[in-house]
């Protein structure tokens, strides 16, 4: 491992935990909002969670940009409730969760430590196809300067998702790196083990639900949580 000197993180459920945030800030804004008050918070937060394949399929074509797919999946939601709106309600709700749920992300002191200690032994970087502000998670998580936005390769600026190989070069060129210097790190087996696997790094797989891999790849390591890398990646000194 001495050759590789770029770490290259997803954050969703990689670096932040998603279900604690999404949920906490989804239940509250669904009582807040005036057209949600009396819905079944669990059922609802279950339909947005695991909307239609149909609707990620929009998203991951490009026929949905960010903000047509976040509609959708509102809009979706609140029909199982027979509730119908327009679309200025719906982008108030979803701003209004996006205000509700950013207060639930807090720092995590494990993972801050974890990413000072590598970062005097390799660069960092995010690579994120999250449909809320990375950098705003971020710097609730006290990771802002660490990984400031020359380093956060978002899916929704860029305008190419993971695993699209035109998000990965693009973080190795900020970086100046070659694919066989970086090691990428994540939770999804397709955008985060695989994709970059096939464009010539490494990859160790974050999986925390232990599900099966869908292919034959073979990542330099496969762990239960992220902080299981300290040890895979940091020499002992
Ligand atoms: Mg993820």
């Amino acid at each position: 491992m001495k050759k590789i000197s770029l770490l290259l993180f997803d954050l969703d459920d990689t670096l932040l935990d998603n279900s604690s945030w999404f949920d906490k800030g989804l239940t509250q804004c669904l009582s807040k909002h005036p057209l949600t008050i009396n819905v079944d918070t669990v059922l609802f937060l279950e339909l947005v969670k695991k909307p239609p394949r149909s609707l990620i399929d929009k998203l991951i074509s490009g026929e949905y940009n960010t903000v047509e797919f976040k509609r959708a999946r509102w809009k979706y939601a609140l029909e199982q409730f027979n509730l119908t709106t327009d679309i200025e309600t719906l982008d108030q709700l979803d701003t209004l969760f996006y205000k509700t749920s950013m207060d639930y992300i807090t720092v995590n002191k494990s993972v801050l430590c974890l990413l000072n200690d590598l970062s005097k032994e390799y660069e960092l970087g995010v690579v994120t196809n999250g449909l809320y502000d990375p950098q705003q998670k971020l710097m609730n998580m006290g990771l802002g300067k660490r990984l400031n936005s020359d380093k956060v390769f978002h899916a929704e600026q860029l305008g190419y998702r993971k695993p699209d190989p035109r998000i990965y070069s693009k973080a190795l060129d900020y970086f100046n790196k070659q694919p066989s210097e970086t090691l990428f790190i994540g939770d999804s087996w397709t955008h985060d083990v695989v994709a970059p696997m096939e464009n010539g790094m490494e990859a160790i797989w974050v999986n925390s639900r232990n599900v099966s891999p869908s292919t034959s790849h073979m990542p330099y390591a496969i762990v239960s949580e992220i902080m299981e890398i300290r040890d895979l990646l940091l020499s002992k000194n």
